[in-house]
């Protein structure tokens, strides 16, 4: 076709209630009967062919310890080896697709998700991953359907930057793919990233060799589906399931590795950036590398806080999924004219929040992800009940008869410094130190020293005198920084997502900044009527 076409203006999708009595609640449940009673076998998919080794893992629901959702093949060596190929022969031909071609195919999976495959997809993550009806809807339905469609229009953002050019010359930019290939390596706790991640580079016309995590396989891998459904070329996304290191060792060790786009803790990110400044003399170029990672976001309360906002913050921000989003409150700053009313109506709220299996819809909260995680969770609420610095202010307990449940719990701490202030342990704690109203200015500063990492962070106050000192005390304390809000829930295209510091690249999922990462540009410059004289004018004689 010739022609410049419109890229459709994409809106953020409409979340759904999931109500009484609402359709979107009856497909929803239809759903969960069958994702559940299906028993999914997974394979790897390298170049478009399945491949099962026979060697597998289960997943199992994180509620209930009895329910194998699905048994997922370990990618073998041989299997990671050809998935590097595969990505690179499949680029050959993927990177000089028009870009409407592209688009159409992200669009479509958009499309599709919204649409036809929804609730698969929330019930998938509700069952694999432990959420909510709503939890559910916001990732695996919203937010990746969003990621699909304004990554687009970011894209063509992209692709309209051009040079000016002057008389007898045409300067163009060819927003070029990388040479090789992406290694996309995804958390569990996102189904929506499982997907941007991906899809990301693939759009600007990357290759990708995909690692699902093992506690994400099931939803991963119905949107993987969803991709070959919506158009996907065989090799352009190579689904691979398996050992993170082995898989790692052998991507990381490719000559060919172009870019890395990784979300999850630190201390894996620092390890995959370590061993590529290790390979660097063997590979072609210098890969990109861009990783969003861990964070011990904080709620900071003023003296002219509005007590009962932040108490909802407090308990919305720290609980919601279990407390297992990166932006999840998990320190907390309260002048101590406001703890006591904060304290009670916290309390209030955490004693009615009802927790269980997720297909019960009444419930808030459901399991954290798996046994390391609630032995670890465990381990330090046990420390905590010991510690006479530290108060059990609601919650304290853990159950793994079940399903990996741990209760919402809410702990004072004296010191500042205490472990639970400054290290990301990942669930339902929110851990608060209470301070003198008149050391609001020191404790801004408290707030910024605390802690490697600078994801997300929220200041409750009505004094606008005081949210100013805090925007300037903080302007490097988080990446997303939210005013009388909590600090979770970002929305792509409204509240680009990243922290710098020890939370990673902060290159802002779902933004142009992301997409940015992963194009070379090419420079060209035309000239349509080249000099036929070697000599300049100033040579002639006098
Ligand atoms: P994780 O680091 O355990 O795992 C992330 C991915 O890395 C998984 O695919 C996993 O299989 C793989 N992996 C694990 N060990 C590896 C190794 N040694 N070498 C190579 N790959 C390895 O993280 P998780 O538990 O899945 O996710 C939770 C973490 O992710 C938290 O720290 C959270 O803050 C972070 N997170 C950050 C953001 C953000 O945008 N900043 C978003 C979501 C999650």
């Amino acid at each position: 076709m010739s022609g410049t076409p419109n890229i459709p203006h994409p809106i953020n999708e409409p979340v759904l209630s999931y109500a009484p009595g609402s359709p979107e609640r009856a497909s929803l449940k239809a759903a969960l009967g069958q994702v559940g009673a299906e028993r999914a076998d997974i394979p790897a998919v390298v170049g478009g062919r399945e491949i099962r080794s026979g060697a597998t893992h289960d997943v199992v629901a994180p509620h209930c310890h009895r329910r194998v959702l699905a048994k997922v093949h370990q990618a073998d060596r041989a299997t990671i080896e050809s998935a590097v190929r595969s990505a690179v022969e499949a680029q050959r031909d993927w990177a000089h697709w028009r870009f409407e071609d592209r688009a159409a195919v992200f669009l479509r999976a958009g499309d599709l998700l919204a649409t036809r495959h929804r609730q698969l997809l929330n019930a998938a993550t509700m069952l694999g991953q432990s959420k909510t009806a709503f939890q559910a809807e916001i990732d695996s339905a919203c937010e990746l359907i969003d990621f699909l469609r304004f990554n687009v229009h970011f894209a063509e953002r992209i692709y309209r930057e051009q040079p000016e050019s002057s008389p007898g010359v045409w300067n163009r930019l060819d927003h070029r793919p990388l040479e090789g290939f992406v290694y996309a390596i995804t958390p569990f706790n996102f189904t929506a990233i499982g997907g941007n991640l991906p899809t990301a580079p693939a759009l600007m016309g990357n290759a990708v060799v995909w690692k699902p995590s093992a506690t994400a396989t099931l939803s991963n891998w119905h949107f993987f589906k969803l991709l070959e459904e919506a158009g996907l070329p065989p090799g352009v996304i190579n689904f691979l399931p398996g050992d993170s290191i082995e898989v790692t060792q052998v991507l990381l060790a490719d000559r060919h590795l172009a870019g890395i786009h990784f979300t999850g803790s630190t201390a894996v990110f620092q390890s995959i950036w370590r061993t590529v400044g290790e390979h660097l003399d063997r590979y072609a170029g210098y890969p990109r590398i861009v990783g969003e990672t861990g964070g011990k976001d904080f709620i900071l309360a003023h003296p002219s806080a509005d007590a009962e906002a932040l108490a909802v913050a407090m308990v919305r921000g720290a609980y919601e999924y279990q407390g297992q989003k990166c932006s999840a409150a998990s320190r907390a700053y309260i002048p101590d004219t406001l703890w006591p009313e904060v304290r009670d109506r916290a309390v209030a709220m955490i004693e009615d929040i009802r927790m269980g299996d997720v297909a019960d819809f009444r419930n808030f909260m459901g399991a954290v992800i798996d046994r390391r995680s609630f032995g670890r969770l465990r381990d330090h609420l046990e420390r905590a009940r010991k510690d006479s610095g530290v108060e059990v202010v609601a919650g304290g307990g853990a159950d793994d008869s079940t399903g990996y449940f741990v209760q919402p719990t809410l702990l004072k701490a004296e010191d500042p410094a205490y472990r639970l202030m400054c290290e990301e342990i990942f669930g339902p704690v929110l851990t608060a130190h209470v301070y003198p109203a008149a050391r609001w200015s020191e404790t801004l500063e408290l707030v910024d020293r605390t802690g490697p990492y600078a994801l997300t962070g929220a200041v409750f106050a009505r004094d606008r005198t005081a949210l100013a000192e805090a925007d300037r005390a903080l302007r490097f304390a988080a990446g997303n920084y939210y005013v009388n809000d909590k600090p979770t829930g970002a929305v792509v295209g409204q509240q680009p997502f990243g922290g710098a510091r020890a939370s990673g690249t902060n290159d802002k999922a779902g933004s142009i900044l992301n997409l940015l990462r992963w194009v070379s540009p090419r420079s060209i410059k035309e000239t349509f009527t080249p000099p036929r004289d070697y000599r300049y004018p100033f040579m002639g004689e006098a």
